[in-house]
Order: structure tokens, then C-alpha cells, then sequence
């Protein structure tokens, strides 16, 4: 059906961007470029890109066909919670001001974004026909996404407060900080493989497989820019996953 060929084909699109993006910095935040072409204010950058995601996937879940239970309903919940915090508060709270990022780095997210959002709201809504029970499975997923947000909302947090402290940039510290450079970035790779293992479906997995297609080759970008902006910066720090990576 044409619905499993766009999702397999998206899955295939992630693993392709993950090697172009192991060769090309995304150039926003430390890496902006005015090279990319016209530029937008970085805190609006982030509500116009995140804004498809949180609007697509619940519309079209809950104005769907199918009758949803309480996993759907949890999935649909999860993926509020996530994308209020990103679209509405997240950009309020960064310490960006005066900042740009490229139009086309919001428009490519825009294009994932209402993707993404239409693959998995879609997916709820019109094509799952059996209603997923709550199992241990769920339980294990639930947990993993609570505590990926938690993680990334912990990270995202330390870095907004870093730089309320001084303006640029400083050396993060303190916990996940001690094992790697990006633990916002690992809590939201942790967050969707959770609503992944919740969902048990393709378009849940090809969430996770872009999250990682897109934040790993980032925090290995930061982490040499780290190591090159600061002397003393921790060797034995690892860029996403403590110990690998
Ligand atoms: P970064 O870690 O690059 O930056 C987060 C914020 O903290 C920015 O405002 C940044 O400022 C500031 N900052 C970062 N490092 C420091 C430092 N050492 N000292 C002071 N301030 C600092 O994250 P991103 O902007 O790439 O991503 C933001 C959120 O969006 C993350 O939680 C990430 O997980 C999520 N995200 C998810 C994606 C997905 O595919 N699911 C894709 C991309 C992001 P500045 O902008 O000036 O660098």
C-alpha cells in the first residue's frame, strides 16, 4: 500500500541524510552560515519549523477513522507534551536574542516536520487496525520516554542557564556533562526510541532512526568544535553516548 512505500521509502531518506550530515555541519546555532541563503530570527526559526509537528501528528490521529485506545492516547499525549515544550516554550526561553538561523534550514525542518507529523498522526488514525494492549512493553517504553525528556529538558536547561550566565558559549559541567557533550540530544534519541518501543510501528521506528540520522553527526560536530574552542576541555568526554560515541 502506498502508505508502507512512503514510510519505507522515509526510513530510507534518514539513512542517506546520516551520511551527507557526517560530511555537512547543519548550519544553525554555533555552526550558523549566512552561505545557506537569506536568514531568519533564530527564536522564530524554531517556532515556524517545530510548529507542523505539533499541530499534523494529533490532528490527524484524533480526526482519523479508526477508534483509538489508551496506547493511542498515550502516544498522541507524549507527543503534545514533547512538541508544546518545543514549539512554544522552548523557543521563549532561549538566550538567542539577536541571533539567525538560514530560511532553509527552517523550511528543510518544516518539510520533516510535517512528514514526520503525517506518517505517524496518519498511521494512528487510518491505518492501524488493532488497538495495542497495555503491556510490559508499554511500561518499558513509557519509562524510557520519561526519562529521555527528562534528560533532554535537564541539558536543554543547562545550557539556557550557561548562557543567562555569560553570553557565548562556556564548558558545560555536572551530570550527564561529565560522560558526553550532548546529553540533550541523547535524552531525545532515548525519548523517541521509548515512544517507538510504546507504538510498535514503522512510522514510530522512523522517527527515532531521523532522530538519530540528525542529532548524532550534530553532537559529534559540536564535540570537535568544543575540543577546538577550549584547551582544557574534558578528554575523556564522549559526544552522545557515554563511553561509544
Ligand atoms: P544545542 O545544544 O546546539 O543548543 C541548545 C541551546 O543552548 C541553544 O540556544 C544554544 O545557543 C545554547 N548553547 C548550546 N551550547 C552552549 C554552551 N556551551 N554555552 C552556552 N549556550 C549554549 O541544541 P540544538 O539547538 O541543536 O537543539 C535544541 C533542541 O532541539 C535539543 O533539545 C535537541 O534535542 C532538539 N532537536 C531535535 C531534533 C530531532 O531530530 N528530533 C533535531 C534538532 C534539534 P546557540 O543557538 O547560540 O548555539
Amino acid at each position: 500500500m502506498w502508505f508502507d512505500y512512503l514510510v519505507w521509502g522515509w526510513i530510507a531518506t534518514a539513512i542517506i541524510t546520516f551520511g551527507f550530515l557526517l560530511k555537512i555541519k547543519q548550519p544553525y546555532g554555533r555552526h550558523t552560515s549566512s552561505s545557506w541563503g537569506p536568514m531568519i530570527s533564530n527564536n522564530w526559526g524554531w517556532f515556524w519549523m517545530e510548529l507542523p509537528a505539533m499541530l499534523i501528528m494529533p490532528w490527524l490521529s484524533l480526526s482519523g477513522e479508526m477508534q483509538l485506545g489508551t496506547v493511542e492516547y498515550t502516544l498522541v499525549g507524549f507527543w503534545l507534551a514533547h512538541y508544546i515544550n518545543r514549539t512554544l516554550i522552548f523557543p521563549l526561553r532561549i538566550k538567542t536574542r539577536g541571533k539567525k538561523m538560514p530560511l532553509a534550514i527552517v523550511l528543510s525542518a518544516i518539510f520533516f516536520n510535517a512528514i514526520n507529523g503525517f506518517v505517524n498522526g496518519y498511521y494512528l488514525g487510518n491505518v492501524k487496525t488493532i488497538q495495542s494492549e497495555v503491556d510490559t512493553w508499554f511500561v518499558i517504553g513509557l519509562l524510557l520516554f520519561a526519562l529521555g525528556m527528562q534528560i533532554n529538558q535537564w541539558a536543554d536547561n543547562r545550557l539556557i542557564q550557561l548562557r543567562k550566565e555569560s553570553d557565548g558559549y562556556s564548558i558545560p559541567i555536572g551530570g550527564l556533562y561529565r560522560w558526553v557533550s550532548c546529553p540533550n540530544y541523547l535524552g531525545e534519541i532515548i525519548e523517541w526510541v521509548g515512544f517507538a518501543i510504546v507504538a510498535v510501528s514503522w512510522p514510530a521506528a522512523s522517527f527515532a532512526i531521523w532522530t538519530a540520522a540528525n542529532l548524532i553527526p550534530r553532537a559529534l560536530n559540536h564535540h570537535d568544535w568544543y575540543h577546538t574552542k577550549f584547551e582544557t576541555y574534558p578528554k575523556e568526554r564522549k559526544a552522545v553516548i557515554p563511553y561509544l560515541v
